[in-house]
């Protein structure tokens, strides 16, 4: 699963930090110890039967489970089944179904068997049931808000702009609102599902379709079979009016579930998938074992996208249309890591959720790995970094990477099961070499296959093929909580010659034991020494023939980790022409800025940078520059100009566009003006900013004019940014449209600070009461999806802001009403955050 809401929830959760102590009577879950589940049945197959109510948004349902005892004989089965209306309950005997005893509370089904089976004799029990999606009651979490396993979308048809869609998500066990089940990571099974629909729809499940059944009433059968055993959570069904955009891999089917509109860019979205399939294939030595590969597009889905056994169902926002993808796929990533899970997560699955990294971890290196593959070395360098700073930035240093111990399941879907796992993957890679890291992939692949897994089994397979004992490393870096947070200092004696490196670990908590390479530069010639940190201070001597350029440590820039350096400012620009790595030329751009008003040489390093081989250093460097002293801007403006109109990468020329912005310079009103009509969407939103700051007059007209126009992205961003921060009085009604149109989570939530200037400025009471409405309601959906966290931060950040600006703007009626929608005493936020638990 992918989730793409992580900035918000980074964000929130640094503004919310403080509110995050548990009080004593909700912290026993620290005491629960999540196990696995005990398999007393397994399952063995599922076949389903299933139509849908669109009035009622209900599913009529017949299954067919087959199950065995997993070792000791047994009388009785328990079935996870949510919210359903069950009908009838047998077992299967001769073709004949004869009626068993159950019990149902709406959330288990308790059924006692014909009699006592014995491990492996298998029985197959018929339930008959309705399943009301709608009645169930689940916590959603940030990774994923709802848990009803099925949805209906706009099932009535009653928004014109919304086609009708059925999907499912069943991570983390959410299915069994769906079917009757033992909805837990550690069952398998294969699945047969035939569903019947309008005829104009198209089905999409997992395995293959194998038959399509028109029926007499306008409806038509579909059946999908999956003949290969995969983990109940990964079973989905896709409805809805899709164009199939075919393409294939090696004889296999790969295809694309996109709404019609699509369909002529579909290829450009998805069209790398095929490529992907090979190049994963070939690094886990591990043919891609399913028998095809679909993608599917969902609208309102609930959390970024989902990796469902051959059957990948993506967010509506993978929907990007031609110009945006001018600028990059923006999915191309989510795609990768989706694709990866058919590998790690659904052919070996976590066998318990305290053990995610398994799947996740796994999934998040893989775009990593193919970002390198793909865009080079320094793409994937680049997406490493960042990824490690979302986990460093996240405060999540308490947290073990498998996890035992957890408030509720969800939890587990968090920045240290996938960032901090991704980083933890890509050290253990580079500490036993390439060779052996994909050789152990593949025999732990190979040993689990079909089945599931915990951290001990990946162990096992790095041990049996690189033969050392890698306990420490699992104990540390799985079992650990927290990453090292290093103090590294120099010196050189010049008498004996020596070069000494200190590294001491200033983290509270674990000791981290950390293999190092330590490169030293004497001229271009660098040698390297493999060095063991292992206490809270190490001291390393290496012989030299003369003070060295540059002591590189952590020489190939792969440890997780925080750390300060005791570098000069040649030591980097030597750093940044020799070492070379992305990281190395990023930290000596980040160094260079600092003193870049005073020191020519760090201006000359800023203009070398600008030019940089990786098109992601030449933003990094533009979006450095401070553009506020003369010095800097004399020297940078001709470049600057220049990169606006010829750097080869769109992204760029939108960077250096806004730098040119910065100046405030009106004789780039006709550049930008030019570029608010690029085909590129960030080229155009950061030129409309860029007017925005020499005449925002002509920004608001532009502005208004091109919000008539169907645009998105970057551009869309500009245009809802300036009317909202410029608006007047007399453009409320087609401010709060726009602001309704937006979706639900990130797109509100940018805009939610400038809504509230806006509110702030404006005077006519009824309009106010009106906008106030509005994000106390957006507010509320939120507080439903149990994000209590954000929807304390409307409280105190933005509502109670409009109230103290209306107070002191003595528009007392006003600010009385805001304060009519905050829960209680809004004085101290502490207060407030306990409310809300
Ligand atoms: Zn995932």
């Amino acid at each position: 699963m992918k989730k793409i809401l992580s900035g918000v929830f980074l964000l929130i959760s640094f503004v919310c930090y403080s509110q995050q102590q548990d009080s004593a009577k909700s912290a026993k879950w620290k005491t629960i110890y999540r196990a696995s589940a005990t398999r007393i049945n397994d399952l063995v197959n599922t076949k389903l039967n299933v139509s849908f109510d669109y009035s009622k948004s209900w599913m009529y349902g017949k299954a067919w489970i087959t199950l065995h005892p997993h070792f000791y004989p047994t009388d009785s089965l328990r079935l996870d089944a949510k919210s359903m209306k069950i009908n009838e309950v047998s077992v299967i005997k001769a073709g004949k179904n004869i009626p068993l005893k159950y019990t149902y509370d709406s959330l288990k089904l308790y059924i006692t068997l014909d009699k006592s089976y014995r491990s492996g004799e298998n029985y197959t029990v018929f339930i008959d049931y309705t399943a009301k999606p709608n009645d169930v009651k689940q916590k959603g979490s940030t990774a994923i808000s709802g848990g009803k396993g099925l949805y209906f979308i706009n099932p009535l048809g009653t928004d014109k702009k919304k086609p009708i869609q059925i999907w499912t998500q069943g991570e983390t066990e959410s299915n069994s609102g769906w079917f009757p089940t033992i909805d837990k990571p550690n069952q398998r099974q294969t699945d047969e599902i035939t569903m019947t629909v309008p005829d104009k729809f198209q089905t999409l499940s997992n395995g293959i379709l194998v038959s399509r059944r028109k029926n007499s009433n306008g409806t038509r059968s579909d059946t999908w079979k999956m003949s290969l055993p995969h983990a109940p959570y990964l079973m989905m069904m896709a409805v809805g009016e899709y164009s199939i955009i075919k393409d294939s891999y090696k004889g296999k089917e790969v295809s694309y579930y996109v709404e019609k509109e699509y369909a002529p860019v579909a290829r450009k979205i998805f069209g790398l998938t095929p490529e992907m399939i090979k190049f994963y294939s070939r690094i886990t030595g591990v043919e891609f074992p399913w028998p095809k590969y679909a993608q599917v597009v969902a609208r309102d889905y609930v959390s970024g996208a989902m990796e469902n056994t051959t059957a990948t169902l993506h967010g509506e926002s993978a929907q990007q249309d031609e110009r945006q993808l001018i600028d990059e796929n923006k999915w191309e990533d989510i795609i990768a890591h989706e694709l990866f899970h058919m590998w790690f997560g659904d052919y070996v699955t976590c066998e318990s959720w305290s053990n995610i990294t398994e799947n996740e971890s796994f999934a998040d290196f893989s775009e990593m790995l193919w970002e390198e593959y793909k865009h080079g070395k320094d793409a994937g360098d680049d997406h490493s970094f960042m990824a490690m700073q979302n986990y460093i930035r996240g405060g999540n240093e308490k947290k073990d990477l498998v996890r035992f111990y957890y408030r509720d399941r969800e939890e587990v879907f968090d920045l240290v099961s996938y960032q901090k796992g991704g980083r933890i993957l890509n050290m253990l890679r580079n500490f036993v070499g390439d060779s052996a890291f994909f050789k152990s992939l593949n025999l732990y692949l190979r040993t689990k296959k079909f089945s599931s897994a915990e951290a001990h089994d990946l162990r096992l397979a790095f041990e049996e093929v690189t033969g050392q004992d890698l306990n420490w490393f699992w104990n540390q870096w799985y079992f650990g909580a927290g990453h090292p947070k290093l103090y590294i200092d120099y010196d050189y004696s010049a008498d004996g010659k020596t070069a000494r490196v200190f590294i001491k670990q200033l983290q509270s908590g674990q000791i981290f034991k950390l293999p190092i390479a330590i490169d030293v530069y004497q001229g271009p010639e660098k040698k390297r020494y493999n060095v063991l940190a292992e206490h809270q201070a190490d001291t390393f001597i290496f012989q030299t023939v003369s003070r060295p350029q540059l002591i590189n440590v952590d020489g190939d820039k792969i440890l997780l980790c925080e750390k300060t350096e005791h570098k000069n400012l040649d030591n980097y620009i030597f750093q940044y022409k020799n070492a070379g790595l992305y990281l190395d030329r990023r930290e000596a751009i980040e160094f260079a800025a600092r003193t870049q008003a005073e020191d020519h040489k760090a201006m000359d390093l800023m203009k070398t940078a600008l030019k940089d081989r990786y098109y992601g250093l030449r933003i990094f460097t533009l979006q450095r520059l401070n553009l506020t002293i003369d010095s800097v801007k004399k020297a940078v403006e001709p470049i600057l100009s220049e990169m606006a109109k010829n750097d080869p990468k769109s992204l760029v020329r939108a960077g250096a566009i806004e730098a040119l912005g910065r100046l405030k310079k009106d004789e780039y009103r006709s550049l930008f003006l030019r570029a608010i009509s690029d085909s590129s969407y960030s080229i155009a939103g950061s030129a409309l900013r860029a007017l925005a700051a020499i005449d925002t007059a002509a920004a608001f007209n532009q502005a208004k004019s091109l919000s008539e126009k169907h645009v998105k992205a970057e551009l869309e961003d500009a245009i809802t940014n300036i009317l909202f921060t410029y608006s007047g009085e007399n453009d409320y009604d087609s401010l709060a449209a726009r602001f309704e149109r937006m979706s639900n989570g990130y797109e509100k939530f940018m805009i939610l600070q400038p809504f509230a200037n806006y509110l702030k400025r404006i005077k006519n009471p009824v309009c106010f009461k009106k906008g106030i409405d509005l994000i106390v309601r957006f507010r509320d959906t939120i507080a439903e999806e149990d994000r209590q966290q954000i929807a304390a931060y409307f409280n105190f950040m933005i509502l109670s802001g409009i109230a103290s600006s209306k107070q002191s703007g003595g528009l007392t009626e006003q600010a009385d009403y805001v304060k009519s929608k905050l829960p209680g005493n809004t004085k101290s936020p502490e207060v407030n955050a306990a409310k809300n638990k």
